[in-house]
């Protein structure tokens, strides 16, 4: 399990997260909801290990976070951050090689790779350079890389990190991505996500954890959580919550109050 208890965590005065607790289990897939600056980022690179808070404590299976190794660290978890820069005018493949230990064999190597690119529909690109890629593709080839990190670790299962993986993808590369977080988890790995499309999070998530000013505000089924009041109110915008066909929530923002059937009514 992948567990953040009581994190406490800030940049000079401003306080970003406040009792902050976390759990994520192996294969189960977590969303990470919340209004722009709550804290979402902070908190996962808190969970990956890469600040150390300043109070609380990240355990991965039962390990701090704070005393691994970083080569130990990056077979255990894998993170793709929000923005992801490139040093380097790496082809695709080299940059999905960068995510993979060296003692892994070439043979073992290039196959990962071309797997995870197939999933990703980039397998086609494999030797452009990423810098030519569109900033949709380019962002696919990152997750790629976190992708095959940990398929490459010979550990049986890890954590994978997403931050705002579908921000920049067309819808259906938004649900091919969710897709292959989805089956991530099916095949044992926790998978910790960060969203803001809420029904993205509403229909692949097993659990929803929604942040408000650095605090978990709500934590359990996206039915649980997602309430007209309570988004309404943590947004600070009429949101309506209806119930989709499968049973599960479908959040609808009010964009007119004026003409909104349920205004009206
Ligand atoms: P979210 O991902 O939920 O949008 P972040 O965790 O990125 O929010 O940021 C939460 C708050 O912390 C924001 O007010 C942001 O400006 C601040 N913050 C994040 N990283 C830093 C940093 N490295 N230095 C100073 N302030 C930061
Ligand atoms: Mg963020």
């Amino acid at each position: 399990m992948l567990e953040a208890q009581g994190i406490w965590h800030g940049f000079g005065s401003t306080e970003v997260l406040r009792d902050v607790s976390v759990k994520v289990r192996p294969g189960e897939m977590v969303a990470l909801c919340g209004p722009n600056g709550a804290g979402k980022s902070t908190l996962l690179a808190v969970m990956a290990g890469d600040y150390a808070p300043q109070q609380g404590l990240v355990h991965i299976d039962g390990q701090s976070v704070t005393g691994l190794p970083p080569d130990v660290l990056a077979r255990r978890r894998a993170v793709l951050e929000q923005t992801p820069t490139l040093s380097a005018a790496f082809t695709v493949r080299e940059l999905l090689a960068l995510g993979i230990p060296r003692d892994v064999p070439p043979e073992r190597a290039n196959l990962l790779i071309s797997e995870t690119l197939r999933d990703v529909s980039l397998l086609d690109r494999a030797d452009d350079n990423c810098l030519i890629l569109s900033g949709g593709q380019r962002h696919r080839a990152h997750l790629a890389r976190v992708l095959v990190q940990l398929a490459a670790s010979d550990r049986a299962c890890g954590y994978l990190m997403l931050d705002e993986p579908t921000a920049s993808l067309d819808i259906a590369h938004q649900i091919a991505t969710m897709r292959i977080a989805r089956r991530a988890a099916r095949l044992g790995e926790g998978v910790l996500v960060v969203l803001h499309d809420l029904n993205l999070a509403a229909a692949f998530a097993d659990r929803v954890v929604l942040m408000h000013r650095g605090r978990v505000v709500a934590d359990g089924t996206g039915t649980d959580v997602f309430t007209a009041a309570r988004l309404s109110a943590i947004y600070e915008t009429e949101i309506v919550v209806e119930e989709a066909m499968d049973g599960r929530p479908r959040i609808v923002p009010v964009y007119d109050p004026d003409t909104h059937p349920a205004q009206r009514a």
